[in-house]
C-alpha cells in the first residue's frame, strides 16, 4: 500500500523527547523551544519566531495581534484550508474571498484589488504548496491601503520570494506575520505543532502575552517585571518541550530532508512531463520569483469526473492520492449565512487537483509505481 503521506523520524527526536522529560521541565518554552526559535531565526533571518501548538494558532495569534474586530474584512483566497479564513472569523471579521490565478492556485493580486473597501484590515495570502505567493504586488496594494498581511506560511518552511531589486527573502518574514505549520503532513513535523514569525519588533511584547494566556509571564521570567498577572486578552498557544524536543531532532536535518524530497518532487515532475505534452494534464508552475521546497506534488485533472475515476483506479492497486479543499466559497459554514458564489479558478482546482503520495520514506520504487499507474491510466 502506498500512502498518500507517511510520519518519519530521522535524527534524535526520540532521545530528545527522553532527554526533555528527563530534565523536569516538559512544558513549554525550555530548552528545545529556545534551540528551535534560535535555528529559525539564524537560518531564515526572522526578527523573531514563537513556537505555538498549531499554524492554527499561529493564525490567530495574529488575528489578535491586527485587533481584528467585528465587522472589519479580511482577504483570503477561496482555495485554501479553512484556518486561513477562521482564525479571523473567530474574532468577528467578515470574510471576503479572492481567486487563485487560472494556471496556480495562489492568490492572484490581480482579484485582491477589486475586493479592497475602507473596512479591509488583513491580506492572507497562502503559499500553496510551498510556492510564494506574488509578495512583491501584495505588499505594493497592503502599503496604499495601510493593510496588515498575514502570511499562511503553513506549507512553506525554507522557501523563498526574490523581489524585482534581487533581494530574496524566507516566506513568512515579508509581511507583517507569519504562519507556520509542524502537522505531520508537512516538511517537517512534530505531529501537531506551529510557529508565529513577527517581522516587525513592535509586535514582540504583546505577541508574547498573547501567546502566555495574557499574561506577561515571559516578561517575568527574564526578570523584567516583579510580578504577572493578566494583562490583555490571550490564549494557551505554546507547545509542550516535548513537541519541541521532537521538532528539534527534525531540524538537526533539514537540509536532508530538503534534498529528498525535492528530488521526489524532481522526478514527478520529468517523469510526467510526457503526459502534460500530450495535453491530458497540467502540472505545477513555479514563478521566476519563487523557489519550490518540494512540499507537495499535484496534478490538475480535465474534469472532476476524470479525477474520480483516477483516484478509482489508483485505489484499486493500493495506491492512495488525495484531493483538497472544497474551496471555501462552496462551504457549509459560509453557505449558512451567505448566498452561493463563483470564484471559477478556485472551483477548478476544486474539482481538479490531485495530490500525489509524497514522503520523505516514498521509495524510488513505490514512486515508480505510482508513476506507472497514472500513465496507464491515461495512456489506455
Ligand atoms: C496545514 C495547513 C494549515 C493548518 O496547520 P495546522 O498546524 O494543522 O493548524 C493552515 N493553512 C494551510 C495552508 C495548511 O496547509
Amino acid at each position: 500500500m502506498i500512502p498518500f503521506n507517511k510520519p518519519f523520524i530521522i535524527g534524535n527526536e526520540l532521545k530528545y523527547i527522553e532527554e526533555a522529560v528527563k530534565s523536569g521541565k516538559i512544558s513549554g518554552d525550555g530548552i528545545f523551544t529556545k534551540k528551535c526559535n534560535q535555528f529559525f531565526e539564524e537560518k531564515f533571518g526572522f526578527q523573531k519566531v514563537l513556537l505555538t501548538t498549531s499554524c492554527t494558532d499561529a493564525l490567530e495569534m495574529a488575528a489578535l495581534l491586527c485587533n481584528i474586530k467585528e465587522g472589519d474584512e479580511v482577504i483570503v483566497p477561496s482555495y485554501t484550508f479553512v484556518s486561513s479564513a477562521n482564525a479571523f472569523a473567530l474574532r468577528g471579521a467578515k470574510i471576503v474571498f479572492a481567486d487563485s490565478y487560472p494556471d496556480n492556485p495562489n492568490i492572484d493580486p490581480k482579484s485582491i484589488e477589486k475586493l479592497i473597501t475602507e473596512k479591509t484590515k488583513v491580506i492572507v495570502p497562502v503559499h500553496y504548496a510551498g510556492v510564494a505567493c506574488d509578495m512583491e504586488a501584495i505588499i505594493s496594494i497592503a502599503r496604499k491601503h495601510n493593510i496588515f498581511v498575514v502570511e499562511d506560511a503553513a506549507q512553506a518552511i525554507d522557501s523563498y520570494y526574490t523581489f524585482s531589486d534581487g533581494t530574496e527573502k524566507a516566506l513568512g518574514s515579508i509581511g507583517d506575520f507569519g504562519t507556520f505549520s509542524f502537522h505531520e503532513t508537512k516538511n517537517i513535523i512534530a505531529g501537531e505543532g506551529g510557529m508565529l514569525s513577527i517581522n516587525n519588533p513592535k509586535y514582540n511584547e504583546r505577541a508574547e502575552i498573547i501567546r502566555e494566556k495574557g499574561t506577561n509571564r515571559s516578561a517575568f521570567f527574564r526578570g523584567e517585571v516583579n510580578k504577572y498577572g493578566w494583562v490583555d486578552l490571550g490564549s494557551s498557544f505554546l507547545p509542550s518541550e516535548i513537541i519541541s524536543a521532537f521538532l528539534y531532532g527534525q531540524l538537526e536535518h533539514l537540509e536532508e530532508i530538503q534534498t529528498k524530497r525535492i528530488s521526489i518532487w524532481k522526478k514527478y515532475i520529468t517523469e510526467l512531463k510526457t503526459l502534460e505534452e500530450k495535453g491530458k494534464i497540467s502540472l505545477p508552475v513555479i514563478p521566476e520569483y519563487a523557489t519550490n521546497n518540494g512540499h507537495m506534488f499535484y496534478i490538475i485533472c480535465k474534469s472532476y469526473e476524470e479525477r474520480t475515476a483516477l483516484i478509482k483506479c489508483m485505489k484499486e492497486k493500493d495506491i492512495h492520492p488525495v484531493f483538497h479543499y472544497l474551496s471555501l466559497n462552496k462551504s457549509e459554514f459560509f453557505l449558512n449565512e451567505e448566498k452561493e458564489i463563483d470564484i471559477p479558478n478556485a472551483d477548478h482546482f476544486t474539482d481538479c487537483l490531485l495530490r500525489l503520495p509524497f514522503y520523505f520514506e516514498l521509495s524510488v520504487a513505490e514512486q515508480d509505481l505510482v508513476i506507472a499507474q497514472l500513465k496507464e491510466f491515461y495512456n489506455a
